[in-house]
């Protein structure tokens, strides 16, 4: 964060993903892949000799890297900075791993292949550990996001996006958001491949998937108090006690659906209970049964209350 400057809410978020404990030693290693598939770059000379160097823009990000590679892998990066002309002179963090070191870390990701020749190739192969644990998944959504990613502004939009030079992280994203249960969409933007979410909620999933608890907190308060100024404007313009009373108990479910959101993400609800809390933070100024009439199919007024009342029993628990 420079002086004088508001910090962006993509450098709040990756402010707090680089202060999370490195995890377990599986996740450690989807996460060191995640930054190798957005950051890394492999270099061959004579003889074998090989390095892998990392380009990061942000300091943190860089330590946070260093730190992994020599706890999960025994290995001693290098860190040098280098002021780029492009960037507006921006400084740029480069990690690099020479030799045997470069090896070990390939060898642990599986990115290389030898051929007859005896000549090593870099191979983009998907790492197997975030296709099937979860906590691993997580780690590799967090680095690729580190490496590659950013996100909007919550007062002026929902966009939240990674972006690669190629199709293969793209590729390996499509399937980990799949798996999360995360709608995701892809679009090329001058040469770059682009996987991209849209909608408050699905951000706030996806940040709360990758750690970033705090974010998703900060995000939801600037769209409910968003919701509720708006809310407050039209409830101003129709003059009802009831519809105070009303506001009142809606305010109360939306907190309930916002603890849910930040503790355990509202992707762990069952499909019925997911609809209905969406549309309660979507519309805070409608009532259960207009709710009701907005849901796939619609949904009678006891159904809903039900429902509700679902919600706010899980709310309880965490
Ligand atoms: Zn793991």
């Amino acid at each position: 964060m420079r002086t004088g400057e508001r910090q962006s809410f993509a450098a709040r978020v990756r402010d707090e993903l680089i202060r999370l404990p490195a995890g377990k030693p599986c996740c450690m290693l989807s996460e060191i892949s995640a930054l190798t598939q957005t950051s890394g770059h492999l270099a061959f000379r004579g003889g074998g000799w090989l390095s892998v160097s990392y380009r990061l823009e942000d300091a943190g990000v860089a330590r946070r890297l260093f730190q992994m590679l020599k706890k999960r892998l025994g290995v001693n990066p290098t860190l040098h900075f280098t002021q780029t002309s492009r960037l507006g002179g921006r400084r740029t963090c480069v990690l690099t791993l020479s030799g045997e070191d470069a090896r070990t870390l390939l060898d642990a990701l599986h990115m290389t292949e030898t051929d007859e020749d005896g000549q090593m190739h870099l191979k983009r192969t998907v790492p197997r550990h975030p296709m099937t644990r979860q906590c691993c998944r997580k780690a590799f959504l967090r680095g690729a996001f580190l490496g590659a990613g950013t996100v909007t502004n919550p007062e002026k939009g929902y966009h939240f996006e990674w972006k690669a030079d190629d199709e293969h992280l793209p590729q390996m994203l499509e399937k980990l958001l799949e798996k999360c249960d995360l709608p995701f969409h892809t679009y090329v933007r001058s040469g770059q491949q682009v996987v991209y979410l849209k909608g408050a909620q699905q951000i706030a999933d996806v940040l709360a998937l990758m750690g970033a608890g705090q974010s998703v907190l900060q995000m939801e308060n600037t769209r409910i108090h968003k919701q509720l100024r708006a809310a407050a404007v039209r409830a101003a313009n129709c003059d009802e006690h009831n519809g105070e009373r009303m506001l009142d108990a809606a305010q109360k479910q939306a907190e309930a659906i916002r603890q849910i959101s930040l503790k355990q993400g509202l992707f762990t609800l069952p499909p019925a209970l997911r609809e209905l809390a969406r549309l309660r933070l979507e519309n805070p100024d409608l009532s259960l049964k207009e709710l009701g009439e907005m849901m796939d199919p619609p949904v009678g007024k006891s159904g809903v209350n039900h429902r509700m009342r679902r919600l706010m029993e899980v709310a309880e628990e965490i």
